[in-house]
């Protein structure tokens, strides 16, 4: 289960376990009974480690997957992860097969496409299980008519040897925002669907969904009977705009970290880093630490940028490097001293969402853009349990 390597940089991300499963059982022990979790674990979980997280998730009563892309969905059975899971993103024809031979549901919102991936699925072999997607207001993918969904459906009920409709859902584009016009009318065209697709197949489908975070946690009426979870049970909330409103409590479980590799004093007029656009005012202690925009702490984070040194804040100066940075500090700092980008040291703290202000950004960004160049430590009951390190 995930490689077990060592890595030989000063320069890691952690990834709290235990913050993972108190924020899906938190989340969970909010919505109302007998709604079914999801967990979204795409983008290698947000950057967190899909394999683990995932696991994590099951074990705190997640009981389906979501993945963005098929290779992810493959990843997770490659290590063993016998859940259920649905590729919310679109798979080729092509490969129905393959999804099927791994008991990987799929999202399907085409006619064209069933035709297409008929030839691909041999009779007798069990079913390609589904979830049909409708476009309520996304306008992402999804049907978007009563007659492209009926001639779909139609299509599939003709081939229910080879297909099983196990379920059907939306996305909101604005369940993260105050407004709620643009969600409520999206929910009532989402009815409709469900109303016309009940009396097409008799009985509707056993999951029906629609909630991302923000719906699962703002909009609990909405929520089916299953959500689809993914930002907050990584302890973030979807939105600056709604964040106060969250009362679930979570935990965030990303943190990033360095340490020192060079601290020198400066005199007055000394320049940092390319175009030497920083120039020390006075005699001052710069620190150099091995992070740079390679490891995705772009340039960007450099306009105003600060991080945790001995518990206190300390700016980022001059422009970032692909491979390194430095900082301002108040004395000499030994070398190895632990420098924290994203979150706490002591009573200080600088959180995802700080970061991604400064980015003018959103938090999603955040842990998704630290590249693969930084090893990924995972702690549960504060002991590292795994390492992931792409490099070596
Ligand atoms: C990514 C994704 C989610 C999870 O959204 P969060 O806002 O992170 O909870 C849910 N549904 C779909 C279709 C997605 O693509």
């Amino acid at each position: 289960m995930g490689k077990l390597r060592e890595f030989y940089r000063d320069t890691w991300a952690e990834v709290n376990l235990n913050a993972i499963e108190e924020n899906v059982q938190a989340i969970k022990k909010s919505l109302p009974d007998g709604v079914a979790y999801m967990a979204v674990v795409k983008a290698n979980a947000y950057g967190h480690g899909a394999v683990d997280v995932a696991r994590s998730a099951l074990k705190a009563g997640a009981s389906y997957l979501g993945v963005a892309i098929l290779d992810e969905a493959l990843a997770l059975r490659q290590a063993g992860i016998e859940a259920p899971i649905l590729v919310l993103g679109y798979v080729r024809p092509a490969d129905a097969a393959l999804a099927k031979k791994y008991n990987i549901t799929l999202t399907v919102f085409q006619k064209d496409w069933v035709k297409d991936a008929l030839p691909h699925l041999e009779e007798g072999n069990g079913k390609l299980n589904l979830h049909l997607k409708i476009d309520t207001g996304m306008g992402r993918i999804g049907f978007r008519t009563e007659d492209e969904g009926r001639e779909l459906l139609g299509f599939l009920r003709h081939n229910s040897s080879l297909f099983e409709v196990e379920g059907a859902y939306t996305h909101f584009a604005t369940a993260d925002e105050k407004g709620r016009s643009y969600i409520d009318e999206q929910h009532r065209t989402f009815e409709q669907f469900l109303g016309w697709m009940k009396a097409e197949l008799k009985t509707a489908p056993p999951c029906i969904h629609s909630g991302n975070s923000a719906t699962a946690l703002r909009y609990k009426e909405y929520s089916y009977n299953m959500v689809r979870v993914g930002i907050s049970m990584y302890g973030l909330a979807p939105s600056e705009e709604v964040k106060e409103e969250i009362e679930v409590p979570l935990k965030e479980a990303f943190s990033l970290h360095s340490r020192v590799t060079h601290c020198k004093k400066l005199s007055e007029g000394d320049g940092v880093s390319y175009g030497a656009t920083y120039r020390a005012e006075k005699e001052e202690w710069v620190a150099t630490i091995p992070i740079g925009y390679a490891d995705g702490w772009i340039r960007a984070n450099a306009n105003g940028g600060e991080v945790l040194v001995n518990g206190r804040r300390a700016p980022i100066i001059g422009r970032i490097c692909m491979d390194q940075l430095m900082i301002a500090v108040h004395e000499n700092v030994p070398v190895g001293t632990k420098v924290t980008l994203i979150g706490s040291q002591g009573a200080e703290t600088v959180s995802a969402d700080e970061v991604a202000r400064r980015l003018g950004t959103i938090n999603y960004e955040i842990p998704c853009m630290i590249s693969y160049r930084v090893p990924r430590a995972i702690y549960k009951n504060g002991e590292l349990i795994h390492l992931h390190n792409e490099v070596f």
